[in-house]
């Protein structure tokens, strides 16, 4: 065994329990989902403003799981990463390293960074925007009084607003793109994404009049308040 000073590390169980890992990650973002209708539910059947907020703090753990999980991955990652290319000459304590690296990434943390949370924003946006369409005001300056607003202007936007973009039909699912604003039928910008991705391209915001250009998958958020709006128009249809 001459000169074979690396041993052969295999990654396959630590690329294994990476990969399960990442699926908790559908957990976190249902949770969210979850607690985000509640607060909406709560918002919708009069609750008071307190009940309301009850939700923030449950949305506020949700983003710390999010942010421990990502770190977590992060380091198992890097170290992975690191010890592919420069093996080393004993097989090391590998969960020591992550550990290590975790706790680096870890000490950084602050608490504000957790309202950063893509979809906290969306939570605080759509409470807002729920409250704005039920007339409550939001602060103790009303910005704006809603006799003024043309009815039937509003009810043609919010019609428009349900259409997606790419299908032209009202959409089911709607998914928010948290970098331009816009909207789409979730499996069909999902659908768009992986052909263009195929063909080793990016994917332009179907929007008219919209210049993103790069939209990804990790940018799309489930429009809560939206998928709401649309259950209920359908609900009174029927
Ligand atoms: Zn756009």
């Amino acid at each position: 065994m001459q000169g074979c000073t690396a041993p052969l590390i295999s990654f396959t169980p630590v690329d294994n329990s990476l990969s399960s890992l990442k699926n908790c990650q559908a957990y976190i973002n249902t949770g969210m989902e979850i607690a985000t209708n509640v607060a909406l539910d709560l918002l919708e059947t009069g609750c008071d403003a307190d009940d309301v907020e009850s939700m923030e703090p449950v949305m506020l753990e949700y983003a710390a799981m999010d942010r421990d999980l990502n770190q977590y991955i992060h380091a198992a990652e890097e170290i992975v990463r690191k010890l592919k290319r420069d093996p080393p000459e004993r097989v090391p304590d590998l969960l020591a390293l992550v550990k290590e690296r975790y706790s680096e990434l870890q000490s950084k943390n602050a608490q504000a960074d957790l309202k950063k949370n893509d979809r906290f924003i969306q939570f605080k946006e759509q409470l807002r925007e729920m409250r704005r369409q039920m007339g409550v005001s939001q602060d103790e300056t009303t910005e704006e009084t809603f006799e003024d607003v043309d009815e039937d202007i509003a009810v043609t936007q919010s019609q428009l607003n349900l259409i997606c973009p790419i299908t032209q039909v009202q959409m089911t699912n709607p998914v928010k793109n948290k970098v331009c604003g816009h909207t789409y039928q979730k499996d069909a910008i999902e659908n768009m994404i992986q052909n263009s991705q195929l063909k080793k391209k990016k994917t332009r915001c179907p929007k008219i009049g919209c210049d993103h250009a790069d939209i990804k998958i990790a940018d799309l958020i489930p429009d809560i308040a939206l998928k709401r709006a649309i259950d209920i128009q359908n609900k009174q249809k029927k």
